[in-house]
């Protein structure tokens, strides 16, 4: 993996910092680190939601989720691709990648989750027509017969392709390892929000936050035992209970907010218990078999039959805004939060399917919409406060939607 290491009793502070260092590190030294051990090696980068990591593990590539450039880059050429009535992280990715930030990333994979995306992948090709670059169609028919049979097809091509660039090949033994470590940094990942669920303020949202997506660019391995190393710490830190409100944090699952964000809505009154900021590290409920005769198959029915809702995922037979109120009972959250980036279309095309959805079940929610390099969160602070206290101290009659919108 790339070169991560802590002190075997390093506390909260020193494992959330160097996660923050990480996620921050827009230049990738740590996979440049990686490649440069062993040259030949390939890392390859993939947008948000979802994409099939074990996969890319089991030939031997180290995948990297990319989030664009957060609030630390400032957009000229970015802008000049792309018109202004869109989100930003595909101006951020540009940017980025004219800068040489993604130089280390020998292809890219753009998961099928919006016109946005399937714009970026062709901006992509012509831009590096040299690097592998690969537009992941996910199934949308969920027969295993069908978008099973198309899913299984897609990811072996991916393999195949990237063997033909230097991977190593797909092996059943590989590929079967590369789901059980990645079932292991999932099961690592729900101790930490069953924790969160329980006891909010032991691990806050901010820290989870990061915990969870420093492990997009390392192994599924090496990132479950970082965050149970956090876990421990976690348990050894002295945290006194808060009586806030408890929120579920919903939208964000792309453009991702900036941390400020989180923590203002931290600072407003809001325990975030539950979110959708790194929905790729969870999309898949609970383990994929392992025991199997056809791990091939087996990664990609986890996706058709374990795969949770999300806005770019067609719900076929299901309710739709049935798996957010579930999140928000299991959770024993109050209150949702809409927190989607402007223009998403995903998101705020959802959003109101999912708010009938909560006021029928008596839920409140707010909403707030925000952008990868928002800098203002005065408007975003009273207005969590005013939800929060709402809902806290005078029980604002559920099912009402605290409604007011922010709009960045
Ligand atoms: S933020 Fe929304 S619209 Fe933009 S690329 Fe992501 S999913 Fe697509």
């Amino acid at each position: 993996m790339p070169t991560m290491t802590w002190p075997q009793d390093a506390d909260t502070v020193q494992l959330v910092a160097l996660a923050r260092q990480w996620v921050d590190d827009l230049n990738l030294t740590a996979v440049r680190q990686w490649k440069a051990e062993q040259p030949g090696r390939l890392a390859i980068g993939h947008l948000p939601i979802y994409a099939p990591r074990p996969i890319l593990e089991a030939v031997g590539v180290l995948p990297v989720a990319v989030f664009g450039g957060g609030d630390q880059v400032d957009i000229i050429r970015g802008d000049s691709y792309f018109q202004s009535y869109i989100c930003h992280i595909p101006r951020s990715t540009i940017e980025l990648a004219l800068g040489g930030q993604y130089d280390c990333l020998d292809g890219m994979m753009f998961p099928s989750i919006c016109d946005v995306i399937r714009n970026l992948s062709g901006m992509w090709r012509m831009l590096f027509p040299e690097r592998w670059s690969c537009y992941v169609d996910l199934p949308q028919n969920f027969d295993a017969k069908v978008g099973g049979k198309f899913y299984v097809s897609e990811l072996r091509r991916m393999a195949r392709e990237l063997h033909e660039r230097g991977a190593l090949e797909l092996t059943d033994q590989r590929l079967r390892q590369a789901i059980a470590d990645e079932n292991r940094r999932r099961a690592v990942l729900q101790r930490l929000d069953d924790l969160r669920h329980k006891e909010p303020w032991k691990v806050p949202a901010s820290e989870v936050y990061l915990i969870s997506r420093v492990g997009g660019m390392m192994f599924a391995k090496d990132h479950a035992d970082f965050a149970e190393a956090y876990l421990a710490a976690v348990q050894k830190r002295p945290a006194r209970a808060r009586d806030n409100v408890r929120v579920v944090m919903v939208g964000s699952f792309c453009e991702q907010p900036p941390l400020d964000l989180l923590k203002t809505l931290e600072k407003a009154g809001c325990d975030i218990v539950d979110d959708d900021l790194q929905l790729g590290m969870r999309m898949i409920d609970g383990p994929i078999p392992e025991d199997t005769d056809d791990p091939l198959a087996a990664l990609a029915n986890a996706f058709l039959f374990q795969g949770v809702a999300c806005a770019s995922r067609y719900i076929a037979n299901d309710v739709k805004g049935r798996q957010l109120i579930e999140k928000v009972r299991s959770s024993g959250a109050e209150g949702v939060v809409f927190s989607a980036a402007s223009f998403c279309d995903p998101a705020l095309l959802d959003q109101p399917m999912l708010e009938t959805a909560l006021t029928n079940a008596g839920i409140p929610y707010t909403s707030l919409k925000f952008a990868e390099n928002t800098g203002q969160f005065q408007v975003i602070r009273e207005q969590a406060g005013a939800f929060s206290d709402a809902v806290k101290l005078w029980g604002e009659p559920t099912g009402t939607g605290v409604t007011t919108a922010t709009s960045c």
